[in-house]
């Protein structure tokens, strides 16, 4: 491919000032939040849904790769470019189109932040409800794509229970409207399936987003713990009492001590783990929930069980934990963030073996997670510069992804496989299952163009699948 005459034929499509081609800006967008680089031959920002189908066409005729990206935070690898070609950024597509409130839905552009989105329904009283931590600098569309979780997604589902409809365009430049504003639509469920296939069926250029009110009244508590499997039990202690909070996230003592150092939220340093447990609905319910839980935490072991006083006090509980990759990061040269999904009954022996794990090759292993939904992160900390090291580190997050798989689990929570467990494919599926889903790939995208190389171990051989 003639890079040069490809960037030409975009800025054709983009104008001049929105193609990058030289060596410089192509390192920018080589890498994003996993371990690994690739440099795209160049990249086009794009303003439209026209434009985006004009940059996939030139895509079409030069045989080019494309890569949709929006803020670069995903964790598996999904925005490099592994096979070179066009990098399409789609942060510039970022406006809040429709608010209609009567029908409870949103229609929005992908590349604004998931925060921008939810500061502009706060005024009118709506919030949207998958949080993503890394919320301030995630596009909507990344959250599609990934089929971004949060938070609060322990009460109220992931991003696919939060999208009803998209325009999207596919990777032969044709745009398609998928759902709408009806909760639902007949025939195939084409919304859910582009919803988590991370780039792979062609680039979301508007998003129809379901809606809700703010509640009348939160809750946060901080349960404090000395051990992490009474802190571990007290998960599945609050489900099986019938209780649902809004939130059940877990932070241990290596998490706590980074946060606190970066951020000063008031977290004790002297604890084995905390739970971050919030309360939301009807104000009059929620004083009675919050001793409801209060009491199960004691009784599983919590030393002290605190509840935030007012919103200063709240916001500084969730400025540690959304803070918590950051503050991690001012502490080692770089991190593998694992991300295995578990039944939270598994959560007290998942975490010991993880303890095991982190003993076995060495390696610091704080965690920080979803606990309500038993989605681990493990960060595995380590320094890039070594490879003796990060070859260590690969096969502890194997390690890791095996006991999740193990323990009826699965390699994947909420950040998608990427590059990054294309292998750990294989631990959940049989080949003739991934060659059924690369079957549904080539059905959107026959020519391989849409973000190759990704999710299946067998991906270079997409376009020869019988
Ligand atoms: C500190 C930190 C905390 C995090 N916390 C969470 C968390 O709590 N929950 C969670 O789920 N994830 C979390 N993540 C992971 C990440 O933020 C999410 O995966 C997020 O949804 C990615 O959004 P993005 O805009 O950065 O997407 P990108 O990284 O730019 O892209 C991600 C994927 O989406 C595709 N894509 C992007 N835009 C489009 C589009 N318009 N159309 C089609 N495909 C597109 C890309 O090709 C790529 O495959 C965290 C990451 C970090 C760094």
């Amino acid at each position: 491919m003639r890079a040069s005459s490809l960037a030409e034929d975009l800025r054709q499509v983009v104008g001049k000032a929105n193609v990058l081609d030289s060596g410089v800006n192509l390192a920018l967008y080589g890498y994003d939040a996993y371990l690994e680089e690739r440099r795209p031959d160049a990249v086009a920002f794009v303003h439209s849904t026209d434009e985006v189908v004009g940059v996939v066409k030139v895509c079409n005729k030069w045989g080019a790769p494309f890569v949709a990206r929006g803020g670069g935070t995903n964790l598996s690898g999904g925005t490099i470019p592994v096979k070179g070609g066009v990098v399409i950024e789609m942060i510039r597509m970022n406006k809040l189109l429709e608010v209609d409130v009567a029908n409870l839905r949103a229609r929005v552009q992908p590349g604004m932040f998931n925060l921008e989105f939810g500061s502009a329904l706060a005024p009118l009283g709506y919030q949207y409800l998958p949080d993503p931590a890394s919320q301030k600098a995630a596009t909507l569309g990344g959250n599609v794509a990934e089929n971004s979780g949060g938070p609060h997604c322990f009460k109220y589902g992931v991003t696919t229970n939060h999208v009803l409809g998209m325009t999207v365009v596919l990777p032969d430049g044709e745009v398609a409207r998928l759902g709408g504003k009806a909760p639902d639509t007949p025939g195939y469920d084409l919304t859910g399936v582009f919803v988590g296939s991370e780039g792979t069926f062609g680039i979301c250029t508007e998003i129809v987003a379901k809606i809700v009110r703010v509640p009348e009244g939160v809750k946060t508590l901080l349960a404090i713990y000395d051990s992490i499997e009474e802190g571990s039990e007290t998960v599945s202690a609050i489900v099986a009492a019938g209780m649902v909070p809004a939130t059940l996230e877990m932070m241990d003592q290596l998490v706590i001590e980074a946060v606190e150092a970066s951020i000063k939220c008031g977290f004790p340093l002297d604890c084995a783990t905390v739970l971050i447990i919030e309360l939301d609905g009807l104000k009059d319910d929620l004083e009675q929930q919050a001793q409801a839980i209060t009491d199960i935490c004691k009784k599983h072991g919590a030393r002290e069980v605190r509840v935030a006083r007012n919103d200063a006090e709240r916001a500084a509980l969730w400025a540690g934990r959304r803070g918590a990759f950051g503050a991690v990061a001012r502490i080692t040269p770089s991190y593998l963030v694992c991300d295995g999904t578990v039944p939270r009954t598994a959560l007290p022996v998942v975490l010991r073996k993880v303890a095991e794990v982190s003993k076995k090759y060495d390696l610091k292993i704080p965690n920080v997670f979803h606990a309500g939904d038993g989605n681990l992160h493990p960060l595995i900390l380590f320094d890039w510069r070594d490879a003796e090291q990060k070859a260590r580190v690969m096969k502890a997050g194997m390690e890791i992804l095996e006991l999740c798989v193990q323990v009826g689990g699965t390699i994947s929570g909420e950040h998608g496989i990427g590059i990054e467990k294309m292998d750990a494919m294989r631990l959940c599926f049989t080949e003739e299952d991934i060659e059924a889903q690369v079957k549904v790939k080539r059905a959107f995208d026959p020519k391989d163009l849409s973000n190759p190389g990704k999710i299946f171990p067998v991906a270079q051989e997409v376009a020869h699948a019988g």
